[in-house]
């Protein structure tokens, strides 16, 4: 079984278990960058109403009751972030900007989804000589985990994305699918008066796992990262920060306090992971295969809830069709469990 599963859960896998897959360049009218820039009208408007929604635990952190800093919608990594040392550094060394695309709403409802639409294009060169750190903590401290990671073997790739096409109509790859629906769920979700802030906005961007959770933790209340399967399965798996992973059926004693995930953010993860595997399969007729934990380099830089949904599996002939034709209401089941996570 062991094999099995790790066989049927290549893309989550590949988080962690690096492999390197060239895809080519795509064009799509529905990628087109857009951003909108935060204004001082949004500060006075956001605190209000974030004061007066705080009926779910889920508003702890309270980075929605801020404006968010953007340079014309762009929002840069802080200087001082701790992730910033163990992040992917550019082929000469240099440290490239880490950065992140602000949407706001009409009328901000005071909570702040950060939508990440997983893996973007690595056929760059310099991709495949961006290397990012496993767990973004000193070796020293991963003594009590059960983990390989450590020294040299502690980086990884961080972009990793598969080019197997859909069995459905042989052309959508997975960052070509995730990106359709991170930009459907975007503009559903700023209807519904959310601010959104999505990882990438067209195929040519790219961003490592750990920056991603990094830029996250900064700007968003929580986080949702957007997948396609494959392994010759079937079904919608999400997947929530724990010690045991899933895909290799490992524990991995501490790991969740030695990333400094709290039990809290544990629970509201898996509060939404569940929402999420529940409302996708129910209105798509996808088949539910759970939320699960998994050890993730998205998850070890995180600090906020967070969840990662593989929709299901581009290489099945059954999943593959609902991938292709049921985008919308994909999206529309996404942000129907957001609503439930903040209590809507
Ligand atoms: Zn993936």
């Amino acid at each position: 079984m062991r094999k099995y599963r790790i066989k049927h859960i290549i893309c989550a896998g590949v988080l962690l278990i690096s492999i390197v897959a060239g895809i080519s360049n795509v064009n799509a009218s529905t990628a087109k960058r857009k951003v909108r820039p935060v204004t001082r009208n949004n500060q006075a408007e956001t605190t209000s109403v974030a004061n007066s929604t705080s009926e779910t635990k889920a508003t702890q952190n309270q980075t929605s009751a801020k404006s968010i800093p953007t340079d014309n919608g762009v929002y840069h990594l802080s200087k001082d972030s701790k992730y910033r040392p163990y992040l992917w550094k550019n082929a000469d060394g240099k440290t490239p900007d880490y950065v992140a695309y602000v949407f706001e709403p009409e009328v901000f409802n005071g909570h702040t989804v950060f939508v990440d639409a997983g893996h973007g294009n690595n056929s760059a060169p310099e991709a495949s000589q961006k290397r990012e750190k496993y767990y973004p903590v000193e070796d020293s401290k991963l003594s009590g985990m059960n983990t390989s990671m450590v020294g040299s073997k502690a980086y990884g790739y961080g972009v990793e994305a598969r080019n197997t096409r859909s069995v459905y109509d042989n052309t959508e790859i997975e960052p070509e699918f995730s990106l359709r629906v991170s930009l459907l769920l975007k503009d559903k979700l700023l209807k519904k008066g959310y601010r959104v802030v999505m990882s990438r906005t067209d195929y040519n961007q790219n961003l490592s796992n750990g920056a991603r959770s990094a830029l996250a933790g900064e700007t968003s209340d929580i986080m949702v990262s957007i997948h396609s399967n494959t392994g010759r399965s079937s079904g919608t798996l999400t997947f929530y920060p724990g010690d045991k992973d899933y895909i290799s059926e490992e524990t991995y004693p501490g790991y969740t306090s030695i990333m400094g995930l709290t039990q809290e953010n544990i629970d509201l993860s898996k509060k939404l992971a569940e929402s999420m595997a529940n409302n996708i399969t129910s209105s798509t007729g996808l088949k539910n295969k759970g939320a699960h934990t998994a050890v993730l380099r998205i998850f070890s830089y995180s600090s906020i809830p967070t969840c990662l949904v593989e929709v299901g599996f581009a290489d099945n002939i059954t999943d593959a069709a609902i991938l292709g034709t049921k985008k919308d209401l994909i999206a529309s089941s996404m942000a129907q469990s957001i609503d439930q996570y903040f209590g809507k």
